[in-house]
């Protein structure tokens, strides 16, 4: 019976009109690919390497963060990895950093805008994920908070810089879309990136102004909210126009029916965190693309994320 389990979560999350769509893991440490891959996992599609900065009281060295990339590549083989560069800021507050305080941290210098100000922090981290791509595996670079096309540039200046010093291959090179303004300029930042990863926490808290961890609003901070749904449209018809994948890293790709939406909108790589896995997987292959895209349009017109929500029940 756990035999046929385990086949049953690996088996690929195929529409039945055979809409293939990726469903990958959120995890951040070597030892945590393992329990993402029983759960059916297909490769990790954020690995947030702020816990490698948080959980001791220094950075990690160059040396350090090249061994436990290269632990994911091999406990992954052949299948994606996406690497978010250091996401600090806001809700991740590093103390031995000693960043200058902010009045407003979620406002502030946070996720790409302190990679583009300290190359102490970025090129480290960016050298390590390169000497890591020369041992093989399928490794892709994210960026996070980036809110206008300058940054990808300039960051993407520095990973080619790095990759042609160490002679490393060429990997993928994505965003997250998790500030509003990325979302409507998904096109021009389409033209620059690989991919993209939407966060759906974070878009969410700036698309709703609501902050993530406020319990007092939690019931309203919902992903489901049609404004944001039209945020993650946007992004989709953005990066179709350059040809490039949209995949959520968001809690919401983890919802089995905000999973189901997500698809009807167009995205096609789903992360989330392993014990989602095999819920996500199930409603996915129960379900017609053509009647998620008609949800999904139904979805765009409703009031509120309540109505959004109720259209659960009928949805295929
Ligand atoms: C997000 O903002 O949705 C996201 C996946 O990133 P984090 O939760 O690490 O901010
Ligand atoms: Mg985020």
């Amino acid at each position: 019976k756990r035999a046929a389990e385990a086949a049953e979560r690996s088996r690929p999350a195929i529409t039945t009109d055979g809409h293939e769509i990726a469903v990958a893991a959120n995890v951040n440490r070597p030892d945590q690919v393992e329990f993402a891959l029983v759960q059916g996992g297909e490769g990790v599609g954020l690995m947030r390497t702020e816990f490698l900065f948080l959980e001791r009281g220094q950075s990690p060295s160059e040396d350090e963060q090249e061994a436990i990339y290269r632990a994911m590549i091999e406990a992954l083989g052949p299948r994606p990895l996406i690497v978010r560069a250091l996401d600090i800021g806001g809700d991740k507050q590093v103390p031995h950093l000693d960043l200058p305080r902010e009045e407003n941290p979620f406002l502030g210098v946070r996720g790409a805008r302190l990679l583009l100000r300290r190359p102490d922090l970025l090129e480290p981290q960016l050298r390590a994920l390169y000497r890591a791509a020369r041992a093989g595996g399928d490794l892709s670079i994210m960026f996070p908070m980036i809110t206008s096309a300058w940054e990808l540039i300039r960051l993407r200046e520095a990973c080619e810089a790095i990759r042609i010093e160490l002679d490393a291959p060429v990997v993928p090179i994505g965003i997250m879309i998790e500030v509003p303004a990325a979302a409507v300029q998904a096109k021009a930042l389409a033209a620059h990136a690989d991919f993209f990863s939407i966060g759906t926490n974070d878009l969410t808290q700036y698309a709703l102004a609501i902050d993530r961890q406020n319990p007092d609003l939690a019931a309203e901070a919902d992903s489901l909210h049609p404004a944001v749904l039209r945020l993650i449209a946007m992004t989709v018809e953005g990066a179709k126009a350059h040809g490039r994948w949209v995949g959520v890293c968001g809690g919401i790709a983890g919802d089995p029916f905000g999973a189901a939406l997500l698809v009807g909108l167009g995205v096609s790589e789903l992360s989330m965190t392993p014990r989602d896995i095999p819920a996500v997987k199930a409603r996915i292959r129960a379900a017609d693309k053509a009647s998620l895209e008609a949800l999904a349009r139904r979805a765009l017109e409703m009031e509120g994320a309540a109505q959004v929500r109720a259209l659960d029940g009928e949805a295929a």
